[in-house]
């Protein structure tokens, strides 16, 4: 059988209302810009991806470099995983992170649904896997927000799936503010239920080692992200004074990223995420590497594909559950006793709305 061949491209960018804003330490987003990516083959079959390039300005260029990318694969039998290799290739000129690689990854992840859709099964069977659930953790909420209006959402966000595992925003002014809100958010919880928190890089080292200090009693479930991602050395120091799993990841640019903060031991447990980590073939090869080095994996946002991925990750750990766009979609992901449902539909199998994307389509 002949594989199908690459034809042709559409891409549409999305700045989306979020139904609850963003109130975090890098600052407070009302809106959330997507990249929606088709790739259509020459059997007719189309394959899709989304990505999130977090700054709506910057749509207009990421969609440029899609464009010119895909060039080197308009015409070719579909072939994802070689397909990532010579793209990786191409970005050593251009360096293998930031845009260039969030474009390549649109790519990659478009191009892997499109082959798990010639082969009509599920991506994660596609992938050598098994269909199943995903443990999975509410982190839609819980931003900087008072105790008050913590323990309110703390209540909704677990009635939302049935919840045991919930995710707060840290990296308030001391370290007493934080402590109060870790308490109003479990007042909402069953005591074996698990506490995640993500300071989102807000803390600099020296604060970072009081602070953390202060919350190791908490019994958290992680620490995520305390200081800025690229302080690889400074994550491994951190570490070694504390009991409580520090994790962090979803900055990593590519594998390069993932590789040095495992050589440097930079971290308990790592959470890449899809667009960043290069796309399900980058995924693929930090799963690889996160069992190579025996670490723990979560995922960071898309937790759709990355629910298929979890599946074929062997040091599988936590789903982050933030369905910012589930409106862009027909059918959306569901939720049953804190765990994510994977359909059963060829691929990933996201169709999106097109009258919500020509209402909120960049011009
Ligand atoms: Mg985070």
């Amino acid at each position: 059988m002949n594989q199908p061949r690459v034809s042709s491209i559409n891409i549409i960018s999305v700045d989306l209302p979020l139904r609850q804003p963003i109130v975090s330490a890098v600052g407070r987003y009302d809106k959330w810009p997507f990249i929606i990516t088709e790739i259509t083959l020459d059997n007719g079959i189309v394959g899709n991806s989304y990505i999130c390039p977090y700054l709506v300005n910057f749509t207009d260029p990421i969609e440029r470099v899609i464009q010119e990318l895909f060039k080197l694969f308009e015409n070719q039998p579909l072939a994802p995983s070689a397909f990532y290799e010579i793209g990786m290739n191409k970005l050593s000129l251009l360096g293998r992170s930031g845009i260039a690689m969030y474009s390549l990854a649109a790519l990659d992840i478009a191009f892997w649904d499109a082959s798990a859709k010639v082969a009509d099964r599920p991506l994660c069977e596609h992938l050598g896997g098994t269909l199943g659930d995903v443990k999975a953790y509410n982190s839609g909420g819980l931003w900087l927000h008072t105790p008050e209006q913590l323990a309110q959402e703390a209540s909704e966000l677990r009635g939302e799936g049935n919840f045991s595992s919930l995710k707060i925003r840290l990296g308030r002014k001391t370290l007493d503010q934080d402590l109060k809100a870790i308490e109003a958010v479990r007042s909402q919880m069953n005591p074996d239920d698990d506490l995640l928190c993500d300071f989102n890089q807000v803390l600099g080292f020296t604060e970072a080692r009081r602070r953390l200090q202060g919350l190791d009693d908490q019994g958290l479930y992680w620490f995520e992200e305390p200081i800025p991602y690229h302080e690889f050395r400074n994550y491994n120091e951190l570490r070694q004074h504390l009991s409580t799993t520090l994790i962090f990841g979803e900055n990593f640019h590519g594998i390069d990223h993932a590789t040095l903060s495992l050589e440097l031991k930079s971290s308990d447990a790592i959470m890449p995420d899809l667009m960043r980590i290069g796309g399900v073939s980058g995924w693929l090869k930090t799963a690889a590497l996160a069992e190579a080095y025996r670490k723990p994996l979560s995922s960071h946002l898309y937790h759709e594909a990355s629910a298929h991925l979890m599946r074929v990750t062997p040091t599988a750990d936590y789903l982050e559950w933030m369905n910012w766009v589930d409106p862009l979609l027909i059918e959306p992901y569901r939720i049953k006793d804190g765990r994510l449902i994977i359909p059963e539909r060829p691929s990933v199998g996201l169709e999106f709305n097109r009258n919500v994307i020509e209402k909120y389509r960049v011009r």
